[in-house]
């Protein structure tokens, strides 16, 4: 395999990042980026694989951005295992993993904030209302640092995806952002960090996410009335033990709901079960 015969070379400041890409820059040399928060899975690695298909050369960082999350969220809980997901990385390939402290990313006075704008402000954003903020001004501050040739993002974090495109075409950054389908478990729930947290039963209950999208785009397709349709949706979930923030057909791109079917949309969902927050999509 490709990937397995590079050494990986784990920096933690931004000063040995920039030594470590320096000559790749030099010689125009392409590079993938591919930013995530830790706690690696198969979806991250599929990320990882993109960015080696791309580029000569593979950038990973870990960092837990304090910035995108709320003060009752999991920050200090967030699944931390740096030397398993070394391990993995080293199996797939990757050249460079860049992971940072917060002190490093945020030094004392740090005050600079990146608004994405109205994007920002709906389904996640309208629940997480620094979230989009806190992720902006990372994924710029990473990208600059890097400054790849692509960066790849999951279509699990769909609308993280449409923020990401949103800067980069503002910012004129000179980055092509690439979006990765969601790899999902034998069952169909979408491979997330956050599904160590599920217990037995929450887990087993979990498939009613992805069944339910499914069987919406479905019926949506085949015309049933919009708003009953996702209305018993809504209703099969809550069954199923979760609490609904959203559950909605959106634009593809602009992400503004849609109060009727129409191609180039996109399901979206948001549901909570005990102390896990599921996320979800397709398209329709
Ligand atoms: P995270 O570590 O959760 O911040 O995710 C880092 C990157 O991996 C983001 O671009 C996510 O969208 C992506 N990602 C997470 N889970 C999946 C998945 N199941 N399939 C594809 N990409 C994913």
């Amino acid at each position: 395999m490709r990937g397995s015969i590079r050494a990986m070379k784990t920096v933690t400041t931004i000063r040995e990042l920039r030594l470590a890409t320096a000559a790749w820059h030099q010689r125009n040399e392409t590079i993938g980026f591919v930013p995530t928060m830790g706690a690696l899975h198969s979806g991250h690695c599929a990320l990882v694989r993109k960015a080696q298909s791309l580029a000569k050369h593979v950038v990973v960082s870990i960092f837990v951005n304090p910035l995108q999350f709320g003060p009752n969220e999991d920050f200090t809980k967030y699944p931390r295992q740096m030397e398993a997901d070394k391990k993995k990385l080293e199996a797939v390939g990757c050249d460079i993993l860049f992971a940072p402290t917060p002190e490093e990313m945020y030094p004392a006075g740090f005050s600079t904030n990146v608004d994405p704008g109205p994007l920002a402000k709906v389904l996640e954003g309208a629940v997480r209302p620094v979230h989009f903020a806190g992720v902006a001004t990372v994924v710029t501050k990473l990208l600059l640092l890097v400054m790849p040739d692509y960066a790849c993002f999951g279509e699990k974090d769909y609308q993280q995806l449409q923020v990401v495109e949103r800067i980069v075409r503002d910012l004129a950054l000179p980055t092509q952002i690439v979006g990765v389908p969601i790899v999902r478990d034998k069952d169909g729930l979408a491979l997330s960090s956050r599904n160590a947290y599920l217990t037995p039963d929450e887990r087993a209950r979990a498939v009613a996410v992805p069944h339910t999208l499914e069987d919406i785009a479905v019926k949506l397709r085949d015309g049933a009335d919009f708003s009953a349709t996702l209305e018993a949706g809504r209703a099969r979930l809550a069954l199923a033990g979760f609490t609904v923030d959203y559950l909605t057909l959106a634009d593809q791109e602009t992400l503004e709901t849609l109060s009727a079917y129409k191609p180039r949309a996109r399901l979206l969902v948001a549901a909570k079960i005990g102390a896990t927050r599921l996320l979800d999509n397709r398209a329709v």
